[in-house]
C-alpha cells in the first residue's frame, strides 16, 4: 500500500490517543512539530521528519502508556526503520536519532533539561539519562545529528494543549517531495 496513504491512515485512526502523559494527543503533538519545523524554515524532509518522529508509538501494540508502565518502547528504531522503506536517509536518519538528540541536548544546555515535562524526563530516565561528555562529542559528530537535535527542540515545543496547527492534508507535499525516487 502507498506509504502516504498508511501514514495518514495510522495517524487518523490512532493518533487521537493521547501522547503518552502529555496533554495533546499523538496527532496534535505531530503536526504542532511539522508546524515548528515549517515555520523554521527547515527543508521538506526535515519537515516530514518532524511530522512522523513519534510515529513508531502507533506501530508498536504496547500501548501509548509503555514509558509509564516503565518500558522503552524503541519507537525511534521502529519508526525510523519504518521509513527508511520509503524515504531517504534524511527522513529517516533524524526520526531514529531524535531521542539521542534528547540525551545529547540534556548534556550540553542544562536550560533545556529544566524546560522538559515530566513525561520526557522519565522517559529519558528509561532511555539512559542524559550522554556523558564523550557520548555526547560523539553523537553530534554523526551525520544527520544536527537535523534530529532541531528537530528535539521542536518535539519538546509541540506540547501545547489547543494550539493551532494545519491538519494532516497540509503537510502531505512535504511527504510527496521527500520520498523515494523509484
Ligand atoms: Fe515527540
Amino acid at each position: 500500500m502507498d506509504p502516504i496513504v498508511q501514514i495518514r491512515d495510522r495517524l487518523e485512526r490512532f493518533g487521537g490517543t493521547e501522547y503518552g502523559g502529555e496533554r495533546v494527543t499523538q496527532l496534535e503533538h505531530a503536526l504542532q512539530c511539522a508546524a515548528l519545523a515549517e515555520a523554521s524554515g527547515a527543508d521538506a524532509a526535515l519537515i516530514s521528519a518532524a511530522l512522523l518522529h513519534d510515529l513508531g508509538h502507533l506501530l508498536h501494540d504496547l500501548g501509548p502508556e509503555a514509558a509509564g508502565r516503565g518500558v522503552d518502547d524503541r519507537h525511534e528504531v521502529l519508526g525510523g526503520d519504518w521509513l527508511a522503506r520509503w524515504f531517504g536517509e534524511d527522513v529517516a536518519a533524524p526520526v531514529r536519532l531524535h531521542v539521542d538528540a534528547k540525551r545529547y541536548l540534556t548534556a550540553v544546555d542544562p536550560g533545556y533539561f529544566a524546560m522538559l515535562s515530566p513525561e520526557s524526563v522519565r522517559s529519558l530516565a528509561l532511555q539512559g539519562g542524559p550522554f556523558s561528555d564523550s557520548a555526547a562529542a560523539e553523537f553530534i559528530a554523526r551525520r544527520h545529528a544536527a537535523a534530529a537535535v532541531r528537530l528535539r527542540r521542536w518535539d519538546e515545543a509541540a506540547k501545547i494543549p489547543g494550539r493551532p496547527a494545519p491538519g494532516l492534508a497540509h503537510f502531505v507535499r512535504y511527504l510527496e517531495a521527500s520520498r523515494r525516487a523509484g
